[in-house]
């Protein structure tokens, strides 16, 4: 790894006023989570019109939620890695605003981070058709499509869909952040999924000193002041590390 870009990257860290990390499926991935284009992976087996739009849930409630409780199942068999335990470990030791992710897979939450806007929902919860609310639900299956204890109403994933607004609370919330964020992490995010991949856009606009953390270049690469090309769980031991040494 590039280690002035390290250095500097913790220099950064350390004059920091706030802190943000923008988190996609690549976080996850040495957790054994696969993201969308790896292959072998859950998505291999579906199409995205098949499972994650709500057309196809009206369409086969059964078959999508049969697709969630499956994606439940592999966040169960995960453990957060490196990557989520610095972010958590840092929200603690810095300015840190928390974690915006992508991801459903509430891992972030399990190594231990405190606040996190989920851009796109949480597997873990389920939301009533009818009465709206939003609920934690650990079911792995179901005998029958789950329905809701409050007004019998169909239960759905509560995970924001294609076609479908993201909520605007959790929105406001995390625009915030990364538009007074003066270092974020864009860590494991092909950039190609809107709006999430334009708050980083803007946050750069705004002065956010941009730190990819990628396998590979994306589309938010050329926003980037500086690209690590390695995977997270590497890039962040090795930042735990160097940052235990240097600041304890
Ligand atoms: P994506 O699949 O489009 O991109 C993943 C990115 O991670 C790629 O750029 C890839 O190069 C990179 N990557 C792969 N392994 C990595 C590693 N070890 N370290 C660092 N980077 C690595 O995912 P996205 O950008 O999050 O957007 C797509 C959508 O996928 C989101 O809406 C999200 O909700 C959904 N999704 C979530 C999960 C999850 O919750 N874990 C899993 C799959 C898909
Ligand atoms: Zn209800």
């Amino acid at each position: 790894m590039d280690a002035s870009a390290v250095q500097k990257t913790l220099d950064r860290l350390k004059e920091a006023q706030k802190v943000v990390a923008f988190t996609g499926a690549g976080i996850s991935a040495e957790s054994g989570i696969l993201t969308f284009r790896d292959s072998g992976g859950l998505w291999e087996q579906y199409s995205i019109e098949e499972v994650a739009t709500p057309q196809a849930f009206y369409r086969d409630p059964e078959f999508v939620w049969n697709f969630y409780l499956k994606r439940r199942n592999g966040a169960l068999k995960a453990s957060p890695n490196a990557a989520h335990h610095a972010l958590a470990e840092w929200e603690k030791r810095f300015p840190f605003a928390g974690v915006v992710t992508q991801n459903i897979d509430d891992l972030h939450a399990r190594a231990g981070s405190m606040h996190i806007q989920e851009l796109h929902g949480n597997v873990w919860k389920t939301r009533c058709l009818d009465c709206g609310i939003v609920e934690s639900d650990r079911a792995l299956e179901f005998q029958k499509l789950p329905s809701c204890r409050h007004c019998g109403g169909l239960l759905r994933p509560h995970v924001v869909w294609f076609g479908e607004e993201l909520d605007a609370d959790v929105v406001r919330a995390a625009v915030k952040w990364m538009h007074e964020a003066d270092v974020i992490f864009v860590v494991g995010t092909s950039g190609v999924v809107e709006p999430a991949a334009s708050f980083v856009r803007t946050a750069k606009l705004h002065g956010a000193f941009i730190v990819e953390v990628n396998v590979e270049p994306t589309e938010l690469s050329h926003v980037a002041d500086i690209s690590l090309f390695s995977k997270a769980g590497a890039v962040f031991g090795e930042w735990l590390q160097l940052d235990r040494s240097s600041f304890s």
